[in-house]
């Protein structure tokens, strides 16, 4: 019996993972949940309300609880990162559904990971699962599959008249806001790309993405000998969530498997780096260092933030993030440069409100 505190219990992962552990009570045990603004409707022996006071010490002290196993995290942003670091450091495992803890402090979250990060994120559940059994050296490049979002199939249309309804009506997941204008924009792959880099050792030069419109493979792993694994399956979060929570058992009928005849056709098609540009300023930022991948996160936070307000169109949601990174003067490795750098982007943002080309 595994005991899971959830971090982020309301949101659309947090409320997977519920109904992940209600399907198998033989198997997992709510300890704690956190949650944002609203209340988590189901009963735990230790609720935290993130905003009210003492919180951030009472969930330092709920994810570092002798009795608590698994740490799911999915808080959306940079609040994720100190109640990870937590966790790692008290050798909980932790399922990590919030990547941008791996994007902004990858080298400082790696270094106590020692196999205790298990993937919630689709793509990289996909080459975790790829990779049982294989020795890294054997791993030539890893490609992660982005479905292009609602605007990759229609290249007519007008990227700085979209609006706020047509970016999140995203084809194929259901998601949180952020994650689906990220989706959209492609920088969601942008992200992914620089968190694969950290939680698989594998060099920013050996990932790739490719546009895949089905979401039915999840990404893939080429090997030395030319071979390549794929992981299918129906885009259905609950899989990676009960992969990563029942490691190494594999949990019976979480989702039904996608059938090869009714799938039918896979299609694959290159990433076009003109009119979808994020994924190599991602890579550059990564490239760069120096707090540029935690500048990059907050500023394409505070982009995605201000075109959901109606403040900035979908078309330059992107280049502002490029702006950001462009007069960020860099900070250090450490915890506190990180957290500097996501501060810098967020008050660059400040700086520009009401100056940013409506
Ligand atoms: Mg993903």
């Amino acid at each position: 019996m595994k005991r899971v505190v959830i971090l982020g219990a309301t949101g659309s992962i947090g409320s997977q993972t519920l109904e992940v552990i209600q399907r198998f009570p033989d198997h997992f045990q709510v300890l704690g949940l956190v949650s944002g603004r609203r209340s988590p409707s189901q009963t735990a022996p230790y609720v935290i309300r993130a905003d009210e006071a003492g919180a951030e010490a009472r969930i330092e002290e709920l994810v570092t609880h002798p009795d608590c196993d698994i740490v799911v995290t999915a808080i959306p942003g940079a609040q994720a990162l100190r109640p990870t670091l937590a966790a790692l450091r008290a050798k909980k495992i932790v399922a990590l559904a919030s990547k941008e803890v791996l994007v902004m402090a990858g080298e400082l979250v790696m270094a106590e990971a020692q196999q205790r990060l298990r993937p919630i994120d689709s793509e990289h559940s996909a080459i975790w699962q790829c990779l049982w059994g294989e020795s890294l050296e054997s791993v030539s490049r890893l490609v992660l599959t982005a479905s292009g979002g609602p605007f990759w199939a229609r290249p007519e249309a007008d990227l700085d008249a979209v609006s706020v309804a047509e970016a999140l009506a995203h084809p194929r997941w259901s998601m949180g806001p952020k994650v689906t204008v990220d989706s959209a924009t492609i920088m969601n792959k942008g992200l992914e790309l620089i968190e694969a880099h950290h939680l698989f050792g594998v060099g920013l030069d050996r990932i790739d993405v490719v546009i895949h419109p089905q979401s039915v493979v999840h990404s893939l792993v080429e090997f030395v000998d030319g071979s390549v694994k794929a992981q299918l399956g129906h885009p259905d979060m609950r899989l990676p969530i009960a992969i990563a929570l029942g490691y190494p058992e594999r949990l019976p009928g979480v989702i039904p498997a996608a059938q090869a005849a009714e799938v039918g056709r896979l299609d694959f098609h290159p990433l076009d780096p003109d009119r979808f540009p994020a994924v190599g300023l991602a890579r550059r930022a990564a490239e760069a260092g120096k707090g540029a991948p935690a500048c990059l996160n907050a500023a394409n936070e505070e982009a995605v933030a201000a075109f959901l307000r109606g403040e900035l169109p979908f078309g330059r949601i992107i280049p502002a993030v490029a702006a950001a990174l462009a007069a960020f003067p860099g900070t250090g490795p450490d915890l506190d440069a990180v957290l500097a750098a996501d501060e810098w982007a967020r008050d660059y943002f400040k700086a520009k409100s009401g100056k940013l080309p409506a």
